[in-house]
């Protein structure tokens, strides 16, 4: 039985959080010499001065009408690499609790489990990229404090099965977080429709991938009040920048320049993904719900040096276990697929 109480860490549920200037004064003032900032303004513009919401209220507003849960369910992170971070510091006592993951995956989970010194046990993903279940469930020990899936996962783009996550969830009495980096691009429903049957979930999300905003810094962990409530006691107070707030506010009001972006970025996908089946260096191009491709060749080193000669950059994979000559290539607009496309049919073996 999962049991939110006896997984987080003793020192989490003692420790009293920051308590900002404005938390202690809650009412309006007409001068504020509470927060030792610059009154006399600020040299970046607009009120930058002022130390931003520290519990982000109107976004998260604004989030929770778009995602269909409640403001309270909404944790945010500078990037959701800080969300993968804070679970790891909420739950896992350093040199005592273990976490699972599932490679070839996204790499942040193993350097945040180094940085908190929690040991990763590693249970490799199926030839298709799929969750041997049974043998994830044999490898949880009783210090096994969380689990990472990743879908789509990055980097071999596919989704995962929805009733292997479900099956982890149900057998696991750890955290189990979902990473849905690339959800906007898939026709897979969103874990965060499941977060009431489960109270071991956590989903993560990202403005970095199809919002088009990597730059400013803005994750997402969704999960249980109880669970937000603590991401929130432990993070740096003022972890969302003024800016990104503004910004990212803005953004959340332009549901169908987002929708178009995401159709444009499919359909790229899709032309990139035919041509690429054409041209004999390309061994397998797997399976994308992502905004990038997978694609094997015979020697994926040479065709990065390749490419980079040609001003194209590329993500070499192929020191990863699992993705052996292995490139991830990012979708890009119409004219550096073409440019890609040209590049790669040049290329000989
Ligand atoms: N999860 C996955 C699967 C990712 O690929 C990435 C970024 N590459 C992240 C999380 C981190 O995203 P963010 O920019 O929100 O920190």
């Amino acid at each position: 039985m999962f049991d939110l109480q006896s997984i987080v860490r003793p020192n989490v549920w003692r420790m009293k959080p920051y308590a900002s200037a404005r938390d202690e004064f809650k009412g309006t003032a007409s001068v504020y010499l509470d927060a030792n900032e610059n009154n006399l303004g600020s040299l970046a513009g607009n009120n930058y001065n002022r130390y931003p919401d520290p519990h982000q209220k109107a976004l998260k507003s604004k989030i929770a009408t778009i995602k269909g849960v409640k403001p309270s369910q909404i944790f945010l992170g500078n990037g959701s690499d800080e969300a993968i971070d804070l679970l790891f510091r909420m739950v896992c006592r350093p040199g005592q609790d273990r976490a699972l993951f599932l490679p070839p995956t996204y790499g942040m989970y193993e350097v945040s489990a180094n940085l908190n010194d929690v040991q990763l046990d590693t249970v490799q993903l199926t030839a298709d990229f799929q969750i041997p279940v049974a043998d994830v469930l044999r490898n949880v020990k009783p210090e096994t404090k969380l689990i990472f899936i990743c879908s789509p996962n990055n980097p071999t783009g596919n989704s995962i099965r929805s009733e292997d996550i479900e099956a982890v969830l149900d057998n696991f009495d750890g955290l189990v977080i979902v990473d849905e980096a690339y959800i906007d691009f898939s026709d897979e429903p969103s874990w965060t429709t499941r977060l009431q049957d489960f109270p071991n979930l956590v989903v993560l999300q990202t403005f970095s991938k199809a919002w088009g905003m990597a730059g400013l810094r803005l994750g997402m962990a969704f999960a249980s009040e109880e669970i937000i409530a603590l991401l929130d006691k432990i993070k740096p107070p003022y972890n969302i920048n003024e800016a990104t707030q503004d910004l990212a506010l803005k953004a959340l009001d332009q549901d169908e320049q987002l929708k178009y972006m995401i159709e444009e970025i499919i359909q790229e996908r899709q032309m990139l993904e035919s041509a690429l089946s054409t041209l004999p260096i390309v061994e397998k191009l797997y399976p994308s719900d992502a905004n990038f491709i997978l694609v094997k060749v015979k020697d994926a080193n040479a065709l990065y040096r390749y490419l980079l000669d040609k001003g194209i950059v590329t993500r070499n994979r192929s020191s990863v276990p699992g993705c052996q000559n292995c490139l991830r290539i990012s979708v890009g607009t119409t004219d550096e697929n073409q440019q890609l496309y040209q590049a790669m049919s040049n290329f000989e073996i």
